[in-house]
C-alpha cells in the first residue's frame, strides 16, 4: 500500500528526466503570497517573467505561458495554428513523438509520421533529407506543418533543428514548423528565432527547475498570422486574447502565480550562471554519463554521437534483464527514481536525467546508485562505471567552460 508519510532520511534522488530536482531557492520564492493576479505587483511580475522567458528561447517575438502541462501547450501549438483536416508531417523519433502525433490526430489533423524502421527511428534524430524529399513530393503545399522534438526524452536523442529548417526552405515550401523543445529547454542550446522555429513548446519541470505545471509557446510572426486564418476549436488556448493582456503583464483569466514567482527565480539563477555556462555544465555531466555507461559495458540508446542528449542518457540492459526490476532495486535500496523505458523500449532500457539542478556529486551519486542497484539485481557489468566517471570528472574539473560549444 502507498504510504504517504514515506520519508526516508536525507534527500530523494529525483534523477527521472523531468520533473527535475528543484532548488531550494525556487521552492521558497513559491512560497511568497499569492497575490491579486490584477493588481500591480503582478503586474510588474508579470512583465518581468514574459520578458524574462524570451532570452532562454532566444527570441524577440511573444512567448505565451500556460498554466498547463507541456502536453497542453503541444495542443495550443496545433489548434493555434492549423485548421481540421490539415496534414501535418512529423518523425518518430521516441515515444513522445508518438503521442503529440496521437494527440494530432484527437484533434482533427492528418498526421503523417516519418521515421526509420523498428526501433531504428528511437536510436537516432530526425532524419532533415527524409523531411526535404517528403516536401519535395508535395507541391501543392498541402502540408501545413512539421512537428519535430528537439530532444527526445524517451531515448536521449536530441535533434538538429537547424537542419530541418534548412530542409524545409530548400524544399521551397511554405509549412509551419513546430518544435517541442519541453525537455531541451534551459538544459541544451535553442534559438527559436536564428533557427527560424514558428512554433517552439517549453515545459517547466525539466530544465527550467520547476516543478510542473506551467508551459510555452513560443511564437513566430508567420505562426501568428497563421493563428488569424486556422479554424480548429480553440478558447482557453487561443493566442490572441493572452497576448493582448501580457502586453500589460496579465492574463485573461487567472494564471500560476506562485509558479511564476518560481519562473521568476529561475531564469535569475540562469542568467547568473548564463546560458553557455548552463549548456557547457550539461554537456559535461552528459558526458560523464555516459564514460559510465561504457565502463559498465552497457549500451546507451543513442546510437549516433553526434546528437546525445546533453540532458539524459538512455542505458539499455542485456537482453533477458527487466529494467524495471532494476530501478525498482534502485529505489527501494537507494531512495534514487531513474526514469522507466517508454512505449517501444518498456523494460528493455532505462534513463538517467542529468538535467536542471544537477552538478559531478548528485551526478556521481546517482550513478553509484544505478552501479550498486545493478549489482545486487545481477546484471553482468564489465568494470565500475562509477569510478570512470570520477576520472572523467576530475579531469575535467574547473574546465568545463573551456568545453567548445556544440
Ligand atoms: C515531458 C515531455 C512532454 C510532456 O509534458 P507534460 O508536462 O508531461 O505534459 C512532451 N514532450 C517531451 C519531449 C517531454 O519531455
Amino acid at each position: 500500500m502507498l504510504n504517504l508519510n514515506f520519508h526516508p532520511a536525507g534527500r530523494h534522488f529525483l534523477q527521472i528526466p523531468g520533473p527535475s530536482p528543484v532548488p531550494d531557492r525556487v521552492l521558497r520564492a513559491m512560497s511568497y503570497p499569492t497575490i491579486d493576479h490584477r493588481g500591480p505587483e503582478f503586474g510588474a511580475l508579470g512583465r518581468k517573467v514574459l520578458g524574462g522567458i524570451k532570452t532562454v528561447f532566444k527570441t524577440r517575438h511573444p512567448v505565451v505561458i500556460y498554466p498547463a502541462s507541456g502536453t497542453g501547450a503541444w495542443e495550443a501549438a496545433l489548434v493555434n495554428t492549423l485548421s481540421a483536416g490539415d496534414q501535418v508531417l512529423m518523425f518518430e523519433t521516441g515515444h513522445f513523438a508518438t503521442l503529440w502525433n496521437k494527440m494530432a490526430t484527437r484533434l482533427g489533423l492528418q498526421p503523417e509520421l516519418l521515421g526509420l524502421p523498428g526501433v531504428q527511428g528511437w536510436r537516432h534524430g530526425v532524419r532533415a533529407d527524409m523531411i526535404e524529399e517528403r516536401l519535395r513530393n508535395d507541391p501543392a503545399h498541402t502540408i501545413k506543418a512539421v512537428c519535430v522534438v528537439h530532444n527526445e526524452t524517451s531515448t536521449g536523442v536530441t535533434s538538429d533543428i537547424a537542419a530541418v529548417r534548412r530542409a524545409i526552405d530548400a524544399a521551397r515550401h511554405p509549412a509551419l514548423l513546430l518544435v517541442d523543445t519541453i525537455s531541451g529547454l534551459a538544459s541544451a542550446d535553442y534559438r527559436h528565432d536564428e533557427w527560424g522555429v514558428d512554433v517552439s513548446i517549453g515545459g517547466s519541470q525539466k530544465g527550467l527547475m520547476l516543478p510542473p505545471g506551467i508551459s510555452f509557446n513560443a511564437v513566430s510572426p508567420k505562426a501568428l498570422d497563421a493563428s488569424r486564418t486556422a479554424t480548429l476549436a480553440k478558447a482557453f488556448w487561443a493566442w490572441d486574447d493572452i497576448l493582448e493582456m501580457n502586453q500589460t503583464g496579465y492574463w485573461p483569466y487567472t494564471p500560476n502565480t506562485n509558479l511564476l514567482y518560481a519562473l521568476s527565480e529561475s531564469l535569475e539563477m540562469l542568467q547568473a550562471e548564463g546560458l553557455d555556462n548552463v549548456f557547457a555544465r550539461h554537456r559535461r555531466l552528459a558526458q560523464a554519463c555516459r564514460t559510465a555507461v561504457q565502463a559498465w559495458g552497457l549500451e546507451i540508446q543513442c546510437a549516433d554521437p553526434k546528437v546525445y542528449s546533453p540532458v539524459l542518457t538512455g542505458v539499455m540492459l542485456p537482453e533477458g534483464v527487466d529494467a524495471d526490476k532494476v530501478r525498482q532495486v534502485v529505489y527501494q535500496n537507494f531512495n534514487l527514481s531513474l526514469g522507466t523505458g517508454l512505449g517501444k523500449v518498456k523494460g528493455r532500457m532505462y534513463r538517467i536525467g542529468h538535467l536542471g539542478e544537477c552538478n559531478d556529486l548528485t551526478l556521481l551519486a546517482t550513478l553509484a546508485g544505478c552501479e550498486m542497484g545493478m549489482h545486487i539485481a545481477g546484471v553482468p557489468l564489465l568494470g565500475s562505471g562509477m569510478s570512470a566517471a570520477m576520472d572523467y570528472l576530475r579531469g575535467t574539473a574547473s574546465r568545463a567552460d573551456r568545453l567548445p560549444a556544440g
